[in-house]
């Protein structure tokens, strides 16, 4: 093992040397508290800046076992660590200092949520944090004094404050911990408790703005649950909560324009994941599976049966087998939905404000005027009840513009005023009242939903001979080969780190399970399994601190959306 001692002399060698030589940097310190790792250096000041990591002992650190004795506990004692180191770069790093990413140093920065990532791990006995390092430089050259200066005096003052036990404020990190082991307790009770999703009483859903997703900070009105639909539920930590219980079945969401609909579904489809104590969302859990659907014209669909949905196309186009380069509003909703049940889903989430008006509604008028036979579109209205009583799949579904889906609701809940209302009777009384004279369309069953193979070559990103690139931009865009694959309505995508995950997911998967020649629904639950008890780490031979876990469903939304997917 190197000293920080030989650190040191490699620094005083290549001062001023081309920037290559800060090769001889890579390898394993050990310092007194702990151990730096050196894995790889850039190749120049503009290249991505080079991996570092630091260890340190369980030992040293003094992190008290009931921190640590839950995976759950883990999980978010990883995610708490990593908030800290993020937060002490901020204080203790100068930042740039030459040419290129010269200075930097940077870390993961997480959102309100609170994932499984491999910026810090732990295992039985120690600590690992994974940084990058832009080892500073004047042009091309090697500046050693400021090297020096980052890796003995800044990363050591970001360590000390962030990887020990006794530099926190112990409260804070208990409040973490506990916190996302309620929210976990009680996702995990839902199923039991025959719901699909719970808001506690007090949760605060408004966000700073479209872009922010911090806490609107003055004027929130918190969530207070109709006496008729509250559930109680035990926490291991908080104890006894109350709060709305939305129950497996059908359930609407109505109101006004401005009343505060479209906030309460978003904090319900980014309920699978856990929050931040403080992000006001913290109570608010959905079923794990569930999937946001939207409508999202322009994406590719490739050999997908939508045939429960769409029929009869005008020049006789298949849909049971349905391929489209620029699929249209409603082809691509119900390509999303079809897509989410055959990966699994048993909670569609849907917006009135982010779908396609002719694949919700088709009233009585419009009915008469344009026959079935000349109207390829079943609308969701007809087949939300089959897919709860057929494939188990609940809806909650935001729909302010049309009483046609009182007939076919469970539950009606009235946003009046950011306040939800239970108005199922009244909605009930006014279906029967006004009885609707549309007709049912699209048959007496839901239809198939067909487990799609994959060819062995879809996934592969090569371009001429050489296996090609494939990169991240930005939380909503893959580089896979030299096909873009748009993310940005898929929108349970929470970190970049998440879509980084992702790109490698697709070269695992095509390493390692494409060629079994197995559906892609049972290749991407295995991959799930295999990610579980291995960990991320397994998607990339380097010690990559930047990944966050993906959920199955967003993994396969990639998948569908690559242009040139090849389906046997
Ligand atoms: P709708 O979908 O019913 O038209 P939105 O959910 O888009 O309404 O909300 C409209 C506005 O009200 C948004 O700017 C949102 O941030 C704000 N808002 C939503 N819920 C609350 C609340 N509980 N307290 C304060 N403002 C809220
Ligand atoms: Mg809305």
């Amino acid at each position: 093992m190197k000293q920080p001692s030989d650190l040191k002399n490699i620094l005083s060698r290549i001062d001023g040397k081309e920037y290559k030589a800060y090769k001889d940097l890579e390898g394993i310190y050990q310092w007194s508290r702990f151990r730096l790792a050196i894995d790889h250096v850039q190749g120049d000041p503009f290249a991505s800046p080079s991996r570092f990591r630091v260890q340190v002992p369980l030992k040293t650190g003094l992190f008290p076992r009931d921190t640590l004795i839950q995976p759950i506990r883990r999980m978010a004692l990883c995610d708490y660590l990593t908030r800290q180191f993020y937060k002490n770069i901020g204080k203790h790093v100068k930042g740039r200092r030459g040419s290129g990413k010269s200075g930097s140093i940077s870390i993961t920065c997480p959102g309100q949520e609170v994932l499984s990532r491999t910026s810090v791990l732990v295992d039985k006995d120690k600590l690992e944090a994974r940084f990058v390092v832009g080892l500073p430089a004047a042009g091309r050259r090697v500046l050693a004094q400021q090297a020096e200066e980052m890796i003995f005096s800044e990363i050591p003052a970001v360590v000390e404050e962030s990887l020990f036990y006794a530099s926190f404020d112990s409260q804070d990190l208990y409040a973490h911990l506990k916190s996302v082991e309620d929210q976990d307790h009680l996702r995990s009770q839902l199923n039991r408790l025959g719901l699909v999703a719970f808001v506690a009483n007090g949760s605060l859903l408004p966000r700073m703005s479209g872009v922010d997703p911090r806490p609107l900070k003055k004027g929130a009105i918190p969530f207070i649950t109709p006496k008729s639909l509250e559930v109680t539920v035990e926490l291991p930590n908080s104890g006894r909560i109350r709060g709305l219980g939305i129950p497996q079945g059908i359930t609407l969401i109505v109101g006004g324009g401005y009343h505060g609909k479209s906030t309460l579904l978003n904090a319900l489809m980014l309920g699978v994941f856990n929050h931040l104590p403080g992000d006001g969302r913290e109570r608010v859990v959905t079923v794990p599976d569930a999937a946001k659907i939207r409508a999202e014209d322009g994406r590719s669909l490739v050999k997908l049966d939508i045939s429960p949905f769409i029929n009869n196309l005008p020049l006789a186009k298949s849909t049971q087998e349905f391929s489209s380069d620029n699929a249209s509003g409603s082809t691509s909703q119900a390509g999303n939905i079809m897509e989410a049940l055959e990966i699994g889903t048993s909670l569609l989430l849907v917006d009135e404000d982010t779908s396609a008006t002719n694949f919700m509604i088709r009233d009585h008028r419009m009915q008469e005027l344009v026959e079935k036979k000349n109207e390829p579109i079943t609308p969701f209205i007809d087949k939300v009840r089959q897919l709860k009583e057929e494939l188990s799949v609940s809806t909650i579904l935001v729909m302010g513009g049309s009483g046609d889906y009182f007939d076919v609701a469970d539950i009606v809940i009235m946003m009046d005023n950011y306040q939800p209302k239970d108005v199922t009777k009244t909605a009930l009384a006014i279906a029967a009242k006004y009885a609707a004279e549309r007709k049912k369309e699209g048959g007496p069953s839901f239809g198939n939903v067909p487990a799609r193979i994959l060819k062995g070559e879809s996934l592969s990103a090569r371009q001429d001979k050489r296996e090609a690139k494939v990169e991240t931009r930005g939380r909503y865009t893959i580089l896979f080969g030299t096909s873009l694959i748009d993310l940005s309505s898929v929108e349970q995508l929470v970190e970049e780190a998440q879509t980084r995950a992702i790109g490698l997911a697709l070269l695992y998967l095509k390493d390692h399970y494409l060629t079994t020649g197995r559906p892609l629904k049972t290749i991407l639950y295995d991959l799930e399994k295999e990610l579980i008890s291995k960990g991320l780490g397994v998607l990339s031979s380097h010690k990559l601190g930047n990944l966050a876990w993906p959920r199955k469903l967003e993994i396969g939304a990639a998948i569908n959306r690559l242009r040139g997917l090849k389906v046997v």
